[in-house]
């Protein structure tokens, strides 16, 4: 696998020559240098995929559907060297990595499909002698700009349902990384026509904001932070491109006297430490009961306390490293803050004395609802409890960030569940469970985690224009 950009079918360097450092976050080591890129590079793979469209654009749903298929197939053919490639890039523990694999796999097979099913409504007669129809159309070259913490898989939510509709494709994968972003080109070189499939390496703020503003990128899909985001929406209404922002969550978690315990504590437990906490629905806001509450806290503690922290390539290891040093940086700063105002430390709270990026999984509880451990994304193993007096308080409390990702009701009580489902201001709610997702259905925000939703077919219509054509009899 080359460590360079793909751009029109063929490997290349950056126009410059430059290159940046990829770093393993477990050991703090340097394990490749890829292009950093500029407007030069940006513009020849745009360029590329604009010349790619005039056939790619015009292909069949089936010939589309098989090229996607083909593409999965490839992916599962060669999973052991993707794994790998995660697992020391990003410090994945190989406990946990089979699960984003096979969504993967499955996204695309479902975006295969979908392909062929993509309809628009064959319209009829609205104006006496005329007939009129609908058709969804691909919009041309798309961009996607993707975070560190699921490379692979949060690409694949963007060149999937792109390719599905027509349109050719540039990836800029986040520059700390990009390893199996180019490990897919390898393997797209084998199955799509040059330039459907472009990999850019690059930092955003010079190859990202090249896509974003690149007069012929006719949509940008980002996930990232919420002011990333921001700025990317700024930045790209000059050539006044479709953006499409997956961003930043707080997922409350809300837990009523009723709920059951041990299933609140042991889906915590899991699922707010998968990856390191680094995912953006992570349910790390939780809100409890006045009656549950303290046996929620200790119970949270004593399960955390014995999560098995450390070298991802161990099969015992549970929880890996943070993915670079000021992830870990900005993640002991939150907690530390959050300590330091009066909320109490349940478990946890220091990075670990070794090579690497580790933290220990942590529990802080009462921490005030204004207050930024409550309020801001901490993309870390941290989970704050806070204690409520009614459910009028809880949905203030769970509905009171900016953030509006996801979010999980925990009660036995069918009505109260309904009713809260119905109050929260989230794009995912979850009741009694939180965290899984299927790729039929949509993932996406409310308020600042964004707009657009990907998987789905909803993903794919994001991904096409729909047109009325009018035909005079
Ligand atoms: P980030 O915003 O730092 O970077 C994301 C990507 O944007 C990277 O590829 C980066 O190079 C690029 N970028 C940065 N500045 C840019 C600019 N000015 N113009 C164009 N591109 C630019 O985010 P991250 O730290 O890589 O990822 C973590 C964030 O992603 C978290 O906030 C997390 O919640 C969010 N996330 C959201 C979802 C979702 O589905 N909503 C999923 C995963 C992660």
């Amino acid at each position: 696998m080359a460590h360079e950009n793909f751009i029109g079918g063929a490997w290349k360097p950056a126009a410059t020559g430059a290159t940046d450092d990829v770093v393993a976050p477990a050991t703090g080591e340097v394990i490749a240098q890829v292009p950093s890129s500029d407007t030069t590079d940006v513009d020849a793979a745009v360029t590329a995929a604009a010349e790619a469209f005039t056939t790619w654009g015009s292909t069949t749903p089936r010939e589309r559907s098989e090229a996607l298929l083909a593409m999965a197939a490839a992916i599962e053919d060669n999973i052991d060297e993707l794994k790998t490639l995660e697992v020391d890039n990003v410090g994945k523990p190989v406990s946990i990595i089979d699960f984003e694999f096979d969504l993967t796999v499955d996204n695309l097979r479902f975006f295969a499909g979908a392909a062929r099913t993509l309809q628009a409504q064959a319209a009829g007669e609205y104006l006496e002698g005329h007939t009129s129809m609908l058709r969804r159309d691909p919009l041309g070259v798309c961009a996607g700009i993707a975070p560190w913490n699921y490379p692979l898989n949060m690409a694949t939510w963007k060149f999937g349902p792109a390719l599905a509709a027509g349109n050719t494709f540039v990836l800029k994968p986040s520059e700390l990384t990009p390893l199996t972003a180019l490990k897919l080109a390898e393997l797209a070189a084998d199955i799509l026509p040059p330039g459907v499939f472009n990999v850019v390496c690059g930092q955003g703020e010079t190859a990202g904001d090249a896509l974003v503003r690149h007069p012929g990128v006719a949509m940008v899909s980002i996930t990232g932070d919420v002011e990333t985001g921001k700025l990317v929406a700024r930045n790209a209404a000059d050539s006044l491109k479709r953006v499409h922002l997956e961003l930043g969550g707080k997922a409350p978690v809300i837990v009523f006297d009723d709920a059951d315990l041990e299933s609140v504590v042991s889906t915590l437990a899991e699922n707010a430490y998968y990856n390191s906490g680094q995912d953006c629905t992570a349910p790390c806001r939780v809100v409890a009961g006045p009656r549950v509450f303290d046996d929620l806290v200790s119970g949270l503690g004593s399960a955390v306390s014995g999560l098995a922290v450390g070298d991802p390539t161990d099969e015992a290891t549970e929880v890996g490293p943070l993915v670079s040093a000021g992830q870990r940086e900005r993640v002991a700063g939150m907690v530390e803050r959050a300590v330091s105002g009066g909320a109490e430390l349940v478990t946890g709270g220091s990075a670990l004395d070794r090579p690497g990026f580790f933290y220990e999984a942590t529990v802080v509880a009462n921490p005030t609802q204004d207050s930024e451990i409550v309020q801001r994304e901490v993309f870390g193993p941290v989970v704050s409890v806070q204690r409520f007096s009614d459910e009028e308080q809880a949905l203030a409390w769970a509905n009171g960030v900016d953030y509006g990702l996801a979010a999980s009701v925990w009660t036995t009580d069918v009505g109260r569940a309904l009713r809260m489902s119905k109050a929260l201001t989230f794009g995912t709610v979850w009741v009694n469970d939180h965290i899984p997702i299927v790729s039929e259905l949509p993932h996406g925000g409310f308020k600042h985690s964004g707009y657009g939703k990907d998987m789905s077919l909803y993903a794919i219509e994001h991904y096409t224009e729909l047109k009325h054509v009018m035909l005079k009899l």
